[in-house]
């Protein structure tokens, strides 16, 4: 039989502000509960140098979230890996259904579900994902030793995913729709000055192209965004860094959300449109998206569903 859990604050996901939500409701004496889902430390562990993290001037994404769970653990979270498939808001406590057939009652409920990578939409991209087309350079870089990538996207991710993938490749081309890049300053100087990185502006991907004995991708085809001519681009790999998109799939049919997605929370708090579920961090920042902020967030919904359960008492 299916084994029930009950608490008075449920936390769905393992990034900072899962991990910070977890260390104030165990401070406030909460017992919290937080269920890590299938990205445990969240998109930090996709990534390597943080450099913008106060108090490390240099930390590595995974061992960042590393210490976050360590800290939510130590201040008392019970830290579970289970990922939640469904939430019901239409009675109290809440009830959520989780993957090992747990069911987890609960008194509040913070979601912490974050962003995911987003896709060009195209068949070809499709067809060769995890055969030469990536969304993660830490996760699949080593792959492309000597070979050259193409990277698609112009903000923080993209140049980041540019610069680390120049540790294995023999040439990264940045594609870009525009000329202009919208990553921090620091970033784009980088890149502009890095002797194996190329940047073609005003272009997007037509066409993702391979082989299919072995599969694999041979090159792509990029349109100019303002003349429409078809240029051939050969490369091994290619990474699609165009943005994040709130992951809101259990919430997207009970809660108001707004810009594309992101759970709309009341002014400066982290309540959403039913009393007792708070959201914090990329599920509903469509403006900072930044570790820090979402840190930030996780810390206010826990304070935020503290002083809502001493209401309801
Ligand atoms: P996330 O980190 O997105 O974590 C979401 C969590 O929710 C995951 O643990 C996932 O498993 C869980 N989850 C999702 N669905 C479920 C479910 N159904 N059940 C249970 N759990 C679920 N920011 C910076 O400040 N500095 C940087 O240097 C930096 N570098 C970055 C590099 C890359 C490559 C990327 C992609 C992002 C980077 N960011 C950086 C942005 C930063 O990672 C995010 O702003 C931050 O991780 C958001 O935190 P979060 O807690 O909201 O969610
Ligand atoms: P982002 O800032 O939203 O940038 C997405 C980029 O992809 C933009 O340049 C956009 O072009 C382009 N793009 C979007 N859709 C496209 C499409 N269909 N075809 C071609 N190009 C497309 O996303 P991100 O870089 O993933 O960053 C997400 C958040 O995480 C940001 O808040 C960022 O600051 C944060 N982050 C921070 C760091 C850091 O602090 N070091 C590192 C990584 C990420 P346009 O510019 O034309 O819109």
């Amino acid at each position: 039989m299916a084994e029930t859990r009950k608490t008075k604050v449920l936390i769905i996901g393992s990034g900072p502000a899962g991990y910070t939500a977890g260390v104030y409701a165990s401070r406030a004496m909460l017992n919290p509960i937080l269920v890590q889902g299938l990205e445990p430390g969240g998109q930090l562990t996709t990534t390597t140098e943080v450099e913008n993290w106060p108090g490390d001037s240099h930390v590595q994404g995974p061992d960042l979230m590393v210490r976050m769970e360590a800290h939510a653990r130590a201040m008392g979270t019970e830290i579970i890996g289970d990922i939640i498939s469904s939430v019901d808001f239409s009675k109290r406590p809440f009830v959520c259904q989780s993957d090992s057939g747990t069911v987890y009652e609960a008194d509040s409920i913070i979601l912490a579900t974050g962003a995911r990578a987003k896709w060009l939409g195209l068949p070809s991209e499709e067809a060769f994902k995890g055969f030469g087309v990536s969304a993660c350079a830490t996760c699949d870089g080593f792959f492309y030793r000597g070979q050259e990538i193409v990277v698609v996207g112009g903000g923080n991710t993209a140049v980041e995913e540019a610069l680390f993938l120049t540790n294995f490749a023999s040439k990264v081309t940045l594609v870009h729709r525009r000329d202009e890049l919208r990553s921090e300053k620091i970033l784009e100087d980088r890149l502009l000055k890095h002797p194996k990185i190329e940047t073609l502006w005003f272009h997007e991907i037509e066409e993702v192209y391979g082989s299919d004995m072995p599969k694999g991708v041979e090159g792509v085809k990029v349109k100019h965004t303002k003349t429409g001519e078809i240029t051939d681009l050969p490369c091994k790999g290619v990474f699609i860094a165009i943005g994040h998109a709130p992951a809101n799939e259990l919430v997207k049919d009970t809660l108001e959300t707004h810009m594309g997605g992101y759970v709309v929370t009341k002014p400066d708090s982290t309540e959403t449109s039913i009393p007792g579920v708070f959201a914090a961090g990329d599920l509903t920042d469509h403006k900072y998206r930044q570790a820090v902020t979402s840190a930030g967030m996780g810390c206010m919904a826990a304070l935020e569903a503290e002083r809502w359960l001493a209401e309801q008492e």
